[in-house]
């Protein structure tokens, strides 16, 4: 066990986190977010750069804001979550939330695209004006086409916000979502190309086709190549046990060879009992430790279609890989001393994280936080109180409906407990890894934020993904 004044040791932590991959996250994010920027106002930038007569100020106000939009819209496609280059980085928690904010906030500019062409005197085209630069163009491709493209995008977001309270299976809303985007990206780059002023400049022609061509490569590689390469790497389901109310223990092991390569910590997309063809994959953490490299095991809590059918998998069943993904890694963070917070089956990456402090005897001090309904919903709880002995680990267990006679924490992982288990302790100094429900992860957050913890010492996801 760890005593306050072990853990109260100066800790540091290395914000830079010096990440096992090529580019510090110092460096790659910066750059990710100027490339993107670069993406957004190319277009804007060449359209400039080709000084054709004026107009309209609300034309060209209208041209500007739709071709920032339209390469905003495309650069969707990346951030669609899929692709470890971003989402190492920024993780898949931020990933989804720019990419919904992005297409938000890119849809509200696209629906005033049409209505500031009509604003002001009329500019149909002119006979003066052969050539058509100094008017719209209200033929019917481009009226069709960017019609389409402008109700489809309207469709998809709603869709998105709306997904929730529709109802229906996740699986035909992501395949519904797709092929609203392909949609968007296809008529939204003919309007651009018929209709574009600019665009009939050769360079900002080809700028629109590439970003149409980078759209769909995105798509063919998640859906045609990585299950080609997943049907050449395939697992079996090893065992599946029941572990807890309504939570089970799933480990997959693959037919040949090792298990792909990952950080404790991280998620895959895992497929069992589907062609790896199928949209039928869900996001689940690691729970085993990279050093168990024959298998990987997840801890898995009934909640819907996928999860309620997991006891009824067979060991044999063939499973699919998607990953490794996500950055809620300790792996490379030069942290003395982790504080690590679990609720529920939020406990499945933190397990992975101390399996792997133990298997690589790592004697820093932990301690966890671990939060739970009921007594009988703790997993591992042998495991965990021999981790204690092995690692400078303290555990704290939290149950919001104790039972009689319970010795633990009752109640939930809020600001009082907080103060309560850090009393005395530098919280500072301290590397933060929480993984639960949102409004715990949410709460623990802004404590440790207000408890003067640097943002970049506090990790986490929710195991939501929409
Ligand atoms: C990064 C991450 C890690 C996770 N790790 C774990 C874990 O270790 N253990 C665990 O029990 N749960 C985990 N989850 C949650 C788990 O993915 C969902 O509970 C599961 O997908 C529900 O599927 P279902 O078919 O049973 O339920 P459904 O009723 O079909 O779905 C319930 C909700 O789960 C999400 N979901 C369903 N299918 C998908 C999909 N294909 N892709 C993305 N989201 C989907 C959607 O938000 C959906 O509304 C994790 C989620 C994320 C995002």
């Amino acid at each position: 066990m760890v005593s306050g004044s072990t853990v109260q040791k100066r800790l540091t932590v290395d914000s830079d986190v010096a990440r096992k991959s090529l580019v510090p996250t110092r460096v790659a994010v910066p750059v990710l977010i100027a490339l993107y920027i670069a993406i957004l106002v190319l277009p804007v930038t060449a359209a400039w750069l080709q000084e054709l007569p004026p107009r309209k100020w609300q034309d060209d106000l209208s041209s500007g804001l739709a071709m920032c939009a339209f390469a905003g819209i495309m650069m969707e496609f990346l951030l669609s979550g899929r692709f470890r280059f971003v989402s190492s980085y920024i993780g898949i928690d931020t990933t989804m939330r720019v990419h919904q904010l992005i297409a938000r906030t890119l849809t509200i500019t696209v629906l005033v695209h049409p209505f500031l062409y009509v604003t002001g005197t009329p500019n149909y085209p002119m006979p003066w004006d052969t050539t058509r630069q100094a008017s719209v163009d209200f033929g019917p491709t481009c009226v069709l086409t960017g019609l389409i493209a402008w109700l489809a995008l309207i469709i998809v977001v709603a869709m998105g916000i709306f997904r929730e309270q529709r109802g229906g299976s996740y699986e035909a809303w992501r395949a519904s979502h797709g092929i609203g985007a392909v949609v968007v990206a296809v008529f939204g780059t003919v309007h651009a190309l018929e209709a574009g002023r600019y665009s009939a400049d050769a360079f900002l022609a080809w700028f629109w086709i590439a970003m149409l061509a980078m759209a769909m490569f995105t798509l063919a590689w998640v859906y045609l190549v990585k299950p080609i390469w997943q049907r050449q790497n395939p697992y079996t389901v090893r065992s599946v046990r029941r572990i807890a109310d309504r939570t089970w223990e799933l480990v997959v092991a693959p037919a040949r060879g090792d298990v792909i390569p990952f950080e404790a910590g991280q998620f895959v997309w895992l497929n069992v009992g589907h062609s790896p063809f199928s949209l039928n994959e869900n996001p689940f953490s690691i729970a085993s430790a990279p050093t168990e490299c024959g298998q990987l095991a997840f801890v898995i809590k009934e909640v819907g279609d996928f999860t309620r059918s997991i006891g009824k998998v067979e060991p044999g069943a063939e499973a699919f890989i998607d990953g490794p993904h996500g950055n809620m890694t300790i792996a490379g963070r030069n942290a003395s001393g982790i504080a690590l917070y679990a609720g529920g089956v939020g406990i499945a990456p933190i397990l992975s994280i101390l399996r792997d402090l133990r298997d690589g005897g790592d004697l820093r001090p932990v301690l966890l936080l671990y939060g739970n309904r009921a007594e009988e919903q703790i997993v591992y709880r042998d495991e965990l109180q021999e981790m204690t002995l092995l690692l400078d680990l303290e555990i704290e267990h939290f149950l919001s409906e104790p039972p009689e006679g319970w010795n633990g924490r009752s109640g939930m992982i809020d600001e009082a407990a907080l103060d309560e288990a850090f009393e005395g302790r530098d919280v500072a100094v301290l590397l933060h890894v929480i993984c639960g429900p949102l409004p715990m992860i949410e709460s623990i957050e802004a404590a440790l934020l207000a408890r003067g913890v640097p943002s970049r010492q506090i990790i986490s996801e929710r195991f939501y993904y929409d």
